[in-house]
């Protein structure tokens, strides 16, 4: 019997990990994605920036099919993102997302957080979750936090153990919503840090962020978002160095 997919999975090495479509997303009467495309392959990391308001997390919620899209399309990996009837438990096995607020479990140990979702989602095997666990600690550099509490923990080690958390469903893509701006200046750069030994791995990341200068050094796309559209996009030496549209060189102007 032929495989209709056959075909498809021959141009996969070729095709992008994720791609938006048109994508529209309102609130009510509010248009807040007015028609947003763009993709990205396999290994790379896409910077979003954009003035708050812009439709960043509204963006990222969508691609994680958190919120449903109005209209357009989203695909990751083989899956239909933008449609309704979309195996959620499937998307969430190839996605991870960590957001602003870590909202660890407080009475949890670091470990236990980040073994809960493969043990309870996935129902994989103990042993092999809390080996997988124990190395995911040791590589957001948390090696000794094992049996610590949430509560007991910085800002930004919280966050190292929810990106672990996210890390130990072995996901393709690991979607980040501003991920540092709740933290103290002095443990930014510890999470940051963390992200960029991930996208050195070749882990396909799609950012939100402020921080512009973890932008220019990590990002392999930059896509500028105004008002519900992406009104700039291109790789980071060209956008930092000469932006074109007039809202970019507004924006860059205050936060540089
Ligand atoms: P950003 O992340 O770029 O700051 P958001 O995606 O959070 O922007 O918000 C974009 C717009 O959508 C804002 O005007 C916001 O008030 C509105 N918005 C976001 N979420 C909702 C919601 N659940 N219901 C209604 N309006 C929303
Ligand atoms: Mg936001």
């Amino acid at each position: 019997m032929s495989d209709p997919n056959e075909s498809r999975d021959k141009t996969r090495a070729a095709a992008p990990i994720v791609e938006l479509i048109e994508v529209h997303k309102y609130f009510d009467a509010l248009e807040v994605l007015k028609g947003i495309s763009f993709s990205i392959h396999k290994g790379e990391v896409a910077c979003i920036i954009g003035p708050s308001g812009s439709g960043k997390s509204t963006l990222i919620r969508c691609i994680n099919a958190l919120i449903p899209v109005t209209s357009g399309t989203i695909r990751l990996g083989g899956i239909e993102v933008s449609d309704p009837n979309v195996d959620k438990l499937a998307l969430r096995r190839r996605v991870g997302m960590v957001f602003q607020q870590y909202n660890l479990f407080p009475h949890k140990t670091a470990l236990q957080n980040i073994m809960m979702a493969p043990r309870q989602v996935l129902k994989e095997d103990a042993a092999e979750v809390e080996e997988r666990a124990r190395r995911l600690i040791d590589k957001v550099g948390l090696t000794g936090k094992e049996d610590v509490y949430p509560g007991e923990l910085s800002g930004g080690q919280q966050q190292r153990v929810a990106i672990a958390r996210s890390l130990a469903m072995r996901p393709d893509v690991m979607l980040f919503d501003e991920v540092t701006a709740a933290l103290d200046p002095e443990t930014v750069q510890e999470v940051l840090s963390t992200i960029r030994d991930l996208a050195h791995d070749g882990m396909t990341c799609i950012l939100v962020t402020h921080e512009m200068g973890f932008a220019r050094e990590v990002a392999d796309h930059i896509y500028f978002t105004d008002a519900g559209l992406i009104v700039e996009h291109g790789p980071p030496e060209t956008f930092f160095s000469a932006p074109e549209d007039e809202r970019t060189r507004r924006f860059l102007s205050q936060v540089l």
